[in-house]
């Protein structure tokens, strides 16, 4: 390929890697301009939940587009945008009555720690301080990254980061984290963000539902809002359409993006409950929630998450999970006991081990190996540091699950 002026998010360009061309894709399988079939075990940035070009996603996307492209969503509204809003109301927990549309999960993020600081502000109360859990990810942008761990991705932005409360990841022994997020509570947290059961970013770390619980338990005791960022987990990935199900948590406020659209149109939400809402509700404009962006609930976008919806409803869409879940487990225990693996662990459709390389980093040579060898296998993977995840679309066949983990095998005999 001639020059590219592209400049591509979390690439090292001076690493000289090829960046392939894309043409085309349908269900788990992407085509290259160079006619190559290359397995997307990741989802494409865990957002492709029915597959590529899902035939009734397109076909909403295809409709709205003909009646209804965009508009300003500031005081005015739509029939996509009012009954994604609705439907949501009606599968999520009752007490999250309120939408708040954005466009990707790190926006879905900077909401929902603005509608916390207003919840306080506006009360007239004076809580502020956010607390987080070690090696968590909530995005990019600056409070998002704020609230997430601090590292290679973020240290040449540190100027831009407010402090937060950092509570530990519960591993083994949850008591620790629940006796610091206590701790934090008890001094008047304003607001405690996690992603529930599985910390993505951070290398796919799970944790246990009755740790969830406990640390939700702990926050309402204190009146420490508690933030769910599904953003990741929700729509199936965790094996339930949220993670918080699992645990029988209801948040106070839940981000929601990614599979929201079945990965096809950029989309977020940020679901409060009622008590959020009442805060920043006023009748001269003082409480007003200052927060847009231009495509705020784009309509198209708004369509698709709409149909992903109807295929929710319509088809065995759990069903589908369940049996790529035990596949996936399956594979994994060909796995477990190679001496390069370490930490096999599945939650829901989430696959993750661990390579070789003990105490291995995103700086790590391990990583960038790895990522060159998956490519020229013609399988779209992405190691975090030495962690390797299998996270596909729900809808993949299994000769190309099989040939993902056949090859993660074979780079593990490599290693050896
Ligand atoms: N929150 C979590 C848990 C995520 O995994 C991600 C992205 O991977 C984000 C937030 C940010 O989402 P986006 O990349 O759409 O901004």
């Amino acid at each position: 390929m001639t020059h590219s002026p592209v400049w591509h998010p979390f690439t090292q360009h001076g690493l000289g890697d090829p960046v392939p061309l894309v043409t085309h894709a349908e269900g788990a399988v992407l085509h290259t301009e160079d006619r190559r079939r290359v397995v997307d075990a990741i989802s494409s940035w865990w957002v492709t939940t029915h597959g590529h070009c899902h035939p009734r996603i397109m076909a909403a996307i295809a409709d709205q587009a003909q009646r209804l492209d965009q508009m300003i969503f500031a005081g005015w509204t739509h029939q996509p945008a009012e009954d994604l809003a609705r439907e949501l109301c009606r599968i999520l927990p009752e007490e999250l009555t309120r939408v708040f549309f954005s466009d990707s999960g790190s926006t879905a993020v900077e909401v929902a720690l603005k509608m916390a600081l207003g919840f306080w502000t506006h009360r007239g109360e004076g809580r502020s301080r956010i607390v987080v859990m070690e090696h968590s990810y909530h995005g990019d942008t600056i409070g998002a990254m704020s609230v997430g761990a601090r590292g290679v991705f973020n240290a040449a932005y540190a100027p831009m980061l407010f402090d937060v409360g950092r509570v530990p990841f519960p591993g083994n022994d949850p008591q620790p984290t629940l006796d610091a997020l206590e701790a934090e509570c008890a001094g008047g947290a304003a607001a405690f963000i996690v992603e529930p059961l599985v910390l993505g970013a951070g290398g796919m770390l799970m944790y246990p539902p009755e740790v969830l619980a406990e640390m939700r338990a702990i926050c309402a005791r204190h009146g420490t809002l508690f933030i769910a960022d599904e953003v990741m987990t929700a729509w199936g990935r965790t094996g339930t359409l949220t993670a918080c199900e699992q645990a029988d948590v209801v948040p106070d406020i839940m981000c929601l993006s990614k599979g929201l659209t079945g990965g096809a149109m950029p989309l977020a939400v940020t679901m409060a409950s009622e008590p959020i809402w009442d805060a920043h509700y006023s009748t001269d404009r003082t409480r007003t929630f200052y927060h847009s962006s231009s495509y705020t609930a784009n309509p198209v976008a708004c369509a698709a998450a709409n149909a992903n919806l109807a295929i929710w409803r319509e088809e065995p869409v759990l069903e589908r999970i369940a049996a790529l879940a035990a596949k996936q487990q399956a594979h994994l225990d060909t796995l477990a006991d190679h001496a390069m693996v370490r930490n096999a662990r599945r939650c829901g459709t989430i696959a993750a081990l661990e390579l070789g390389d003990p105490g291995g980093s995103y700086l790590s040579d391990l990583g960038p190996k790895l990522l060159r060898r998956f490519r020229e296998a013609d399988l779209l993977l992405r190691p975090l540091g030495n962690t390797v995840y299998v996270m596909p679309p729900y809808c993949i066949e299994d000769d190309d699950l099989a040939r993902i983990w056949a090859e993660i095998g074979t780079a593990a005999d490599a290693i050896a």
